[in-house]
Parts: structure tokens; C-alpha cells; sequence
């Protein structure tokens, strides 16, 4: 087995575990492996192992990378996650090659993405990124301010509104901070009554126990599956 595999196979262990012990439904998480700084084939490695779900932050790495999988496979049935920050000269590049955006936290940002979305794909999933922790990231819309974004999200016909991402600084407790946003989630879901509303993206390498049992729909882990990253050169 490949060291990917390997470290793949451990990762799903613990969200398995994790989903028992808090009597969740085995299977309703969802693994994102965030390949940022990793190489396209090291992607297929992990392609190979079964995983088809990969988050990447920096755009223009994460283009090159979906255009190489798409090359080495054509029907390999990966979805694409931009999980990192998109500035306005960017929205054009995540419209068009990525399947979801978890960090929208400006209408204007989901403006451009709802105009630039190409009429051949599908809606793109947008989750809203909130600060649920007041922490020094500065992304994210305030707890009080997303339903009012969330509102005029869903009136974009090219996205499709999913739910809530959170980065919350590392803490004693996470489960406290965590389970702030579950709320908020739910929340939104009253009031929103999406159906597509569905998704709250929380939990990386290091919070992904707490955040599962605090409710994560969708794990990003990266440095659990590909080891530790190698310093960013571009
Ligand atoms: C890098 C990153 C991750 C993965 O972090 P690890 O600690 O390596 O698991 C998840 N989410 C975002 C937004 C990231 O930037």
C-alpha cells in the first residue's frame, strides 16, 4: 500500500470511530483531502487509494492540478474544492474549474462568481465562510451578519447556496467553539428552509474529532493524509 493509502486509511478509521462513539451516522461526513503544495501526482496517489474529494487553497496551484488530474483521468470522478481565499482578480479561475467554494464572505465576491460561472456547468456550491471565533484569520462573515448573506446568495441562480465554513483558531476547546457554529447552522436552516442547505465544513488535521462530534458535515484534512507540507516556493 502506498504511504498515502496508508495514512488515507487511518484518517477514515478515526471518522469512523468518531461517528460511533457520538452515534452519527456512519458515512454522513464527508473527506476533503487538501492537497495544497502537494503535486499532481501525489493527488493521483491518493485518486488511486479511492479518495475523490481534494480541497486546494492557492488558485492558480489548484487550476494546474485540476487540469492534470482531468488529463490523467478523464472520467475519474473528482470533485473540486477551493477552500482558500478568493480575492475579486480570482472569482473567474474558481468559476471555472472548481465544483465548490467554501469562502465566500462578500456578496460582491459572490456576484462575480454567479456572473462568471460558465453556462455549461452546473451551479457552483458555495459555502459561506464564518468567524465564528472572532480569531485573527479576519475571514468570514460575522455569526450575525450570515443569514443576511445567505439571503442574497440564494437568489444567485449559477450558485448553489450549501451551507457554513469555519477556520477557528486552535483553542482548549474546540467542542465549545465548534459547536457555536453546528447552532448557527442550524439556525440557517430554519430559516432558510434550503434543501441544499446541507453542509457545515469544519475540522482539519488537528480538530477533526471535536468537530465531528460537534456536528461537521465535511472534514478538510490535509497534513493527516499527505504528512507535513513542504514550504510554499510560488
Ligand atoms: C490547509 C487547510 C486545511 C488542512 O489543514 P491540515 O491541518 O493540514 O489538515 C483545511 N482547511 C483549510 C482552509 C486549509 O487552509
Amino acid at each position: 500500500m502506498n504511504p498515502i493509502a496508508k495514512s488515507l486509511r487511518v484518517v477514515q478509521d478515526r471518522l469512523r470511530r468518531v461517528l460511533e462513539q457520538t452515534a452519527r451516522a456512519p458515512g454522513s461526513v464527508r473527506l476533503l483531502a487538501v492537497s495544497k503544495t502537494f503535486d499532481a501526482e501525489t493527488v493521483h496517489e491518493a485518486w488511486l487509494a479511492g479518495q475523490r474529494e481534494f480541497g486546494e487553497n492557492y488558485i492558480q496551484e489548484g487550476v494546474d492540478k485540476i487540469v492534470r488530474l482531468r488529463v490523467l483521468e478523464p472520467n475519474g470522478g473528482l470533485v473540486w474544492h477551493c477552500v482558500g481565499p478568493v480575492q475579486s482578480n480570482k472569482t473567474r479561475l474558481v468559476a471555472e474549474h472548481f465544483d465548490w467554494v467554501h469562502t465566500v464572505d462578500r456578496l460582491k465576491i459572490a456576484q462575480r462568481l454567479n456572473e462568471q460561472r460558465p453556462a455549461h456547468l452546473p451551479p457552483l456550491n458555495v459555502c459561506l465562510q464564518v468567524n465564528i471565533d472572532g480569531g485573527d484569520t479576519k475571514s468570514g462573515v460575522a455569526p450575525s451578519e450570515a443569514l443576511g448573506l445567505a439571503q442574497a446568495v440564494r437568489e444567485l441562480p449559477r450558485l448553489r447556496l450549501r451551507g457554513l465554513m469555519t477556520i477557528p483558531d486552535p483553542v482548549d476547546d474546540m467542542l465549545a467553539v465548534h459547536t457555536r457554529a453546528r447552532v448557527l447552522f442550524e439556525n440557517l436552516q430554519r430559516a432558510l428552509a434550503l434543501p441544499d442547505f446541507d453542509t457545515l465544513s469544519m475540522g482539519m488535521s488537528g480538530d477533526m474529532d471535536a468537530a465531528v462530534q460537534a456536528g461537521s458535515t465535511m472534514v478538510r484534512v490535509g497534513s493527516a493524509i499527505f504528512g507535513t507540507r513542504p514550504p510554499k516556493t510560488a
